[in-house]
């Protein structure tokens, strides 16, 4: 019987990371996966979101242009059928260039349901396979909340949104976490009443303060009708309606239910088995499980203080370290209207704000077209304890985004 060096249950970016990582040390490998490679990421997260968000900013711009009398349109509309057929074209693009790199490194890929068995054993489609590492990336599903039940046609979740052909004229969000304000963004691009429904005092609760209050301010300007302190008491599949916990009852085509993402269980997890990814439970991020991939397997180690989040959509959110609330700090903030080149792509709204502990930066909370880019500079700075002053030295090209982060950190 071969006896393969690992034995993987996921083929997310968790499980296929960890699988190519091995594969190009010259491990064997086998990886079960019982859905599409790629996980939750590929194909029901991360990729189609932002494939969808693509769209939906391109439109809001568009239709920018054209109140500017910049861009002239006899009539400006978009074919949801489309942009779905977009969706699922970069998904299959995508998955196939992957499923391509599993093959060219010889990695097995078995399509079926794995089960962990005795000691080093791994079971699927009635077959037994020997490993001496297994490495379990089983991801995670939406949270279904009590008497708010999934049906497919009137409570989604993020599964369902995804496979939408065709858009509600409302909807109702229950949680403002990143998958929540992704798609009030979304809707909302594509004229869709949006009402988003959270339980904490503010929208985007993981974030800095000023970042939610700022969403709040937005998402005001936009249309987006937000209730915080605020829950879902009960939805009447019938008359289309829910009730929340402040009495008011909102007619809706659609119940979008985005309150966080369960661990899927691994069944018999024994003491040689490696949990990574978000079936660990702990950060539920992309990035997140394919550095705990490389860690698994190559021993780089990272830092879990200083994973970037990201919510995009324009302009995008993005963080990293400490927030205002959790401690004293030093702050700047500079606002994105002070940059040219905000200025020229005619998206001002937003802010750089840098909190500093010392000498060092202990977080930073961007606002800005470009945020995800942004804030990873920060990161590396942080990861390798760089000085204020000696970030000051760096030149920051002109007219950028990143020059915000130089502005910033002049006026500390
Ligand atoms: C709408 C949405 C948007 C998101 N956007 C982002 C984003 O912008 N950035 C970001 O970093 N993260 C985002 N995420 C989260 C991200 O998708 C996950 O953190 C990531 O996919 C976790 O990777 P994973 O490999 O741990 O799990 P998954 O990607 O869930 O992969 C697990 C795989 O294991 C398979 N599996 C489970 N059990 C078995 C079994 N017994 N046998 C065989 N196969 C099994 C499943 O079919 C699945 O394919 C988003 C999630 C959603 C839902």
């Amino acid at each position: 019987m071969t006896v393969y060096d690992y034995g993987i249950i996921g083929g997310g970016p968790a499980g296929y990371s960890a699988a190519i990582y091995a594969a190009k040390l010259g491990k064997s490998v086998v990886l079960f996966e019982k859905d599409k490679i790629g996980g939750t990421c590929l194909n029901r997260g991360c990729i189609p979101t932002k494939t969808f968000l693509h769209w939906a900013d391109l439109y809001t711009e568009f239709k920018s242009g054209v109140k500017k009398e910049i861009y002239r349109a006899e009539e400006l509309g978009f074919s949801f059928e489309k942009i779905f057929e977009e969706k699922e074209t970069v998904c299959n693009n995508l998955r196939k260039a992957l499923e391509l790199v599993l093959k060219t490194l010889r990695i097995k890929v078995i399509p079926y349901e794995a089960a962990i068995g005795n000691t080093g054993k791994i079971t699927a489609n009635g077959e037994v396979y020997e490993c001496s590492k297994i490495i379990a990336a089983a991801g995670a599903k939406p949270k279904e909340i009590k008497g708010l039940e999934f049906d497919g046609e009137f409570i989604l979740s993020s599964d369902d949104i995804l496979n939408l052909k065709e858009l509600p004229s409302n909807i109702v969000i229950l949680g403002s976490g990143a998958i929540g304000i992704e798609w009030a963004r979304i809707f909302s691009a594509f004229d869709v009443d949006t009402t988003v429904v959270e339980m904490a005092p503010n929208l985007l609760p993981a974030a800095d303060i000023e970042i939610s209050k700022r969403i709040e301010r937005m998402f005001k300007k936009s249309g987006i009708k937000f209730y915080t302190e605020c829950s879902i008491l009960s939805a009447d599949r019938a008359n289309k309606s829910v009730t929340l916990s402040n009495g008011e009852i909102i007619q809706t085509e659609a119940l979008f239910v985005a309150a966080g993402r369960v661990k899927n269980d691994i069944p018999d997890t024994g003491e040689n088995v490696i949990v990574i990814g978000d079936c660990a439970g702990e950060i539920q991020l992309a990035h997140y499980a394919a550095c705990q991939a490389k860690n698994v397997i190559l021993g780089i180690p990272y830092n879990k203080e200083l994973i970037p989040s990201v919510v995009y959509g324009e302009p995008e959110i993005a963080w990293v370290g400490k927030r205002e609330q959790d401690g004293e700090f030093k702050k700047v903030l500079l606002p994105i209207t002070a940059l040219g080149k905000a200025q020229c792509d005619n998206c001002t709204e937003g802010f750089i704000k840098i909190l500093v502990n010392g000498d060092k930066i202990a977080g930073a909370h961007i606002i800005s077209k470009e945020a995800s880019a942004l804030v990873q500079q920060i990161v590396i700075a942080m990861q390798n304890n760089i000085p204020v002053e000696k970030l000051k030295e760096v030149c920051f090209a002109h007219p950028t985004y990143s020059e915000g982060i130089f502005e910033g950190l002049m006026r500390l």
